[in-house]
């Protein structure tokens, strides 16, 4: 096994992580390697004591003077822009509110609105589910507009933009394979067909860099309680280009997006820029948590973030294959480190069970039916030896066929 590191060297790599501190402001649990962050992020102490603080002094104490005196309104705005640092968007492009999912919803309708006459969504067809099911729901509500998908429709979804194309909805890292799209040059492809591009950054924000501004995207929306840690649900975000900004018109037209909500006036009245996407009251205390969680990111440099998140992967698909490779294990995400995400899937027709085993010892990552066994890296919390551990306990679990046993076999609700 010559080439692969023994513990010493990783035990080394870990001593001169320049992220390790990072691993301290986190809470995780005794005894459990968690390569599941691409899921659910961990809990961390800044998060708790935003939330600490927003309930038992803001709202029990503040009352409905907290809006006002807590800063409670412009949150939406204000952690949007300091999450839009992270995904290379500049102030007063970002906001944070509502799902993932919902926030599609409205993109989806936006695009559409600023490209009338052109009649089709293009979308990958391995995309997450949400994504094509709200996709559906949009085309549904509008006459003529149609879903055509990579994969099913043509084999790219480059081939699939043309004249047709209102909107390009496209993962920017793939949730279950790993793989990383070229975001400007993919923009770039759908300007010069006049279409639209709504970038899916639900596995890349917090995972790594990504340059929005930079690489002319129009749209991005995203989810905060994978790599950025907000915690279970929390609020979403939305990017809109300043240039479009004028544009922007979706159909959930709640007061939060009116230009006056405290008028009380009878008609809608778009708000402006990016407050447009916004719908109703946010969830106070989800975003107090997100702020918490988002505060840790302005000690974190972002190359370093990548560089280690490369290093994890590599490292892990080396262990596994040096180590495991006798045990039907493919490994599905690319061996090209530039276009691979934080993740790293690997196929095996039992992938459920061996995962389900894994868990029980301690080793958390997830399973994607209908084959896949997925880990994630958060380089804030997972360190090196952390991957060396969790590959001596899949080899142990695939060499002794404890994956095997009756208990791993029935499906549980969430995988
Ligand atoms: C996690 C994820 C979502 C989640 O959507 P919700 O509305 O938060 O449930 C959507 N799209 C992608 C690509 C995801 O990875």
């Amino acid at each position: 096994m010559s080439g692969i590191p023994d513990l010493a060297a990783i035990e080394a790599m870990d001593a001169t992580d320049p992220l390790r501190a990072m691993r301290d402001r986190f809470i995780l649990p005794e005894g459990v390697i968690y390569l599941d962050g691409n899921s659910l992020g961990a809990a961390s102490h800044a998060v708790f004591g935003e939330l600490q603080q927003a309930a038992t002094q803001e709202w029990a104490q503040g009352l409905i003077r907290a809006w006002n005196t807590a800063g409670w309104f412009e949150m939406p705005i204000e952690l949007g822009d300091q999450l839009g640092r992270l995904i290379g968007a500049g102030a007063g492009q970002t906001v944070v509110c509502d799902t993932t999912s919902t926030n599609i919803y409205k993109v989806l309708h936006a695009a559409l609105e600023m490209r009338p006459g052109r009649l089709a969504i293009v979308a990958e067809g391995d995309s997450f589910p949400t994504d094509l099911y709200v996709a559906e729901g949009v085309a549904s509500t509008r006459d003529g507009v149609l879903l055509r998908l990579a994969g099913v429709d043509a084999p790219t979804i480059e081939e699939l933009i043309d004249e047709s194309v209102a909107v390009v909805l496209v993962n920017h890292v793939n949730y279950k394979s790993g793989e990383l799209r070229d975001m400007a040059a993919l923009t770039r492809k759908a300007h010069a067909a006049g279409a639209l591009v709504v970038w899916d950054l639900c596995h890349t924000a917090g995972a790594l860099p990504v340059e929005l501004d930079h690489a002319n995207a129009d749209f991005a929306i995203g989810c905060t309680y994978k790599y950025l840690n907000g915690g279970p649900g929390a609020p979403a975000f939305i990017y809109a280009a300043r240039r479009h900004h004028g544009e922007i018109s979706q159909p959930l037209s709640g007061w939060w997006g009116h230009a006056r909500p405290f008028a009380f006036e009878q008609g809608y009245v778009a708000g402006t820029g990016i407050r447009r996407f916004l719908c109703g009251t946010q969830p106070v205390l989800s975003m107090r948590a997100l702020k918490g969680a988002l505060a840790i990111w302005n000690d974190v440099d972002m190359a370093a973030l990548r560089k280690k998140s490369v290093a994890l992967t590599e490292l892990f698909i080396q262990l596994v294959e040096a180590k495991c490779g006798a045990y039907g294990l493919t490994l599905e995400t690319t061996r090209d480190a530039t276009s691979r995400g934080s993740q790293v899937s690997f196929l095996h027709d039992h992938g459920y069970q061996i995962m389900r085993a894994l868990i029980e010892r301690g080793v958390i990552g997830d399973f994607r039916a209908p084959s896949t066994i997925r880990f994630g890296f958060t380089p804030l919390y997972v360190g090196y030896k952390d991957v060396w551990l969790a590959v001596e306990v899949l080899e142990d679990i695939l060499r002794t066929g404890a994956w095997k046993d009756q208990r791993f076999a029935a499906k549980e609700a969430v995988t």
